[in-house]
């Protein structure tokens, strides 16, 4: 999913968690659960429009990703100071799979085309694994457009339950 979708999710669990719990247990679970939610909303990426490849010459997918990316700015810019920790974990696979090991691996494979360094350091095939296990009945939205709906719903539902707890 989109990282706005992931970062709502963190601060919901944020939020749950300090509401529920004392210290170090709101700080322990917010981490836990923002870290396990990415494999649950990942999974449930099946049922988005979410090409594994960029289609910069389709203006639908263009438009669609300026977007999702301004959605996810601006939960960046609304929510960080409050709720980094919840956006953080929720986030963590994303950063470590796409951000650190990716770039390291392209690094290596531009010194040594065969490198096969870390090649099983990536946590996204058990996103893929939830997603085999717990969704196989859903129908796979990937490459339809009509998948944005399910991800403007969760996206809407999410931010409706953080101002339900807020206000
Ligand atoms: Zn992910």
């Amino acid at each position: 999913m989109e990282a706005v979708t992931h970062n709502l999710t963190g601060v919901v669990i944020q939020i749950l968690c300090f509401k529920y719990l004392m210290a170090p247990y709101s700080y322990i679970f917010t981490m836990l659960f923002a870290f396990l939610s990415h494999f649950l909303i990942d999974a449930l990426s099946k049922i988005t429009y979410h090409t594994p490849e960029p289609r910069t010459e389709d203006k639908f997918w263009v438009i669609w990703h300026i977007i999702i990316l301004l959605f996810s700015i601006l939960s960046f810019g609304i929510f960080i100071l409050e709720f980094w920790l919840g956006m953080l974990f929720a986030n963590l696979i994303d950063i470590w799979d796409w951000v650190i090991i990716r770039n390291i691996q392209n690094y290596k494979k531009k010194k040594n085309s065969d490198s096969k360094w870390c090649a099983h350091c990536y946590f996204h095939p058990v996103a893929d694994a939830v997603r085999n296990k717990l969704f196989f009945f859903l129908p796979n939205l990937n490459y339809r457009r009509i998948g944005i709906i399910p991800e403007i719903f969760l996206i809407s539902c999410l931010s409706f339950f953080i101002a339900f707890l807020l206000i």
